[in-house]
């Protein structure tokens, strides 16, 4: 049974005025919602001539020189902490990372103590995952700095998105008019909900295709195709990112069992017959093999985008702080001096 929505989303820009030329007119990268089309472009692209470096030997640069990142993780991480201390050494800040068990961390006051704390340290980036949605955005309030979410409870996780489009670009030419299929526990997925707003703004097909329980409760207003069947939701797929089952966010019964959720909505070489030949696998991170995903799908050669999705992320992480920190003064005399050695 399939149910659609065919609402017509329409997606804010946020309130900044451009400073002259920019074309990431915003201070804070706090979430997709709010980005025009030319602003996530402009970001891909950046990232693009990162990911392309990568796999040089020349890997490093100073364009960053001087400036201070610090990146916060109130909430375990492995992929988004490691990749976003490298993408800060990659281009030359000094980064420091700083750990904190949700447990022992208090919300509201404390949460803004934190943020005067570290703004009195005058870093130059900031780097914020939490546990609750919106606590980044109030952080960002009392920062002086350009503050980047590394994921926010369900709400966003923004650079998952953008590291998701770009490797979709790049295996698939461009993400307009692809056939791109969400599936699992979308309730409790911050990577979701940011890849939605994304890949709609984008021009893509969005379909959803999880058990009723795990989906979000404003699912009619975000614009795409709900399958609650694996078979109808994957035909014609050009590329399938499954979800983890998020485990730790769920109070009370989602499922039945979890072998019940792999017989349904795991995938398996079989439901993925119903996809393109050239289906493009992919998945956040960290997975459940035999839980949402089989291991010899995930570690499928020739489909599997995993391991590049997680390569994508250094150099979607390096466009950011990029971009973010163009325009303060310690850039323009480095970029300056760039331009007077070439
Ligand atoms: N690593 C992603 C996140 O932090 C996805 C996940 O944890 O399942 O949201």
């Amino acid at each position: 049974m399939s149910m659609h929505s065919t609402s017509t989303v329409s997606y804010p820009r946020a309130d900044v005025d451009p400073p002259s030329g920019s074309l990431f007119p915003h201070k804070h990268l706090l979430g997709i919602w709010g980005l025009d089309p030319t602003s996530i472009k402009h970001l891909l692209d950046v990232a693009d001539g990162y990911a392309d470096q990568n796999r040089t030997a020349n890997k490093n640069s100073s364009i960053c020189a001087g400036l201070t990142q610090i990146n916060l993780f109130f909430e375990n991480s492995t992929r988004t902490l490691m990749s976003f201390e490298i993408a800060g050494k990659r281009l030359g800040l000094d980064t420091i990372s700083m750990s904190t068990g949700s447990s022992s961390i208090k919300k509201g006051e404390t949460l803004l103590d934190t943020a005067a704390t570290l703004n009195a340290m005058h870093p130059d980036v900031l780097v914020v995952r939490h546990g609750d949605s919106g606590a980044v955005k109030l952080l960002s309030e009392k920062m002086d700095c350009a503050v980047i979410n590394a994921g926010d409870g369900r709400a966003e996780h923004p650079t998952q998105a953008l590291l998701d489009a770009l490797t979709i670009r790049r295996r698939k030419g461009q993400i307009h008019g692809q056939t791109i299929v969400i599936c699992g526990d979308i309730a409790h997925s911050r990577v979701a909900r940011s890849n939605i707003y994304l890949l709609n703004a984008m021009g893509a097909r969005v379909r959803l295709v999880a058990p009723p329980t795990l989906l979000p409760k404003d699912v009619d207003r975000l614009g795409v195709e709900v399958f609650h069947r694996m078979d109808e939701g994957l035909k014609g797929a050009d590329v399938v990112m499954m979800l983890r089952l998020q485990q730790e966010r769920m109070k009370g019964a989602f499922l039945p069992s979890l072998r019940e959720y792999y017989k349904f909505w795991g995938l398996t070489r079989e439901k993925l017959n119903a996809a393109k030949d050239d289906v493009l696998i992919m998945h956040p991170g960290p997975m459940n093999r035999g839980v949402e995903i089989a291991s010899d799908v995930a570690d499928d050669i020739d489909r599997s985008a995993i391991e590049e999705q997680v390569e994508m992320g250094v150099a979607v992480r390096m466009a950011c702080i990029d971009v973010l920190t163009r325009g303060l003064p310690q850039r323009v005399n480095a970029d300056k001096a760039e331009e007077t050695k070439s």
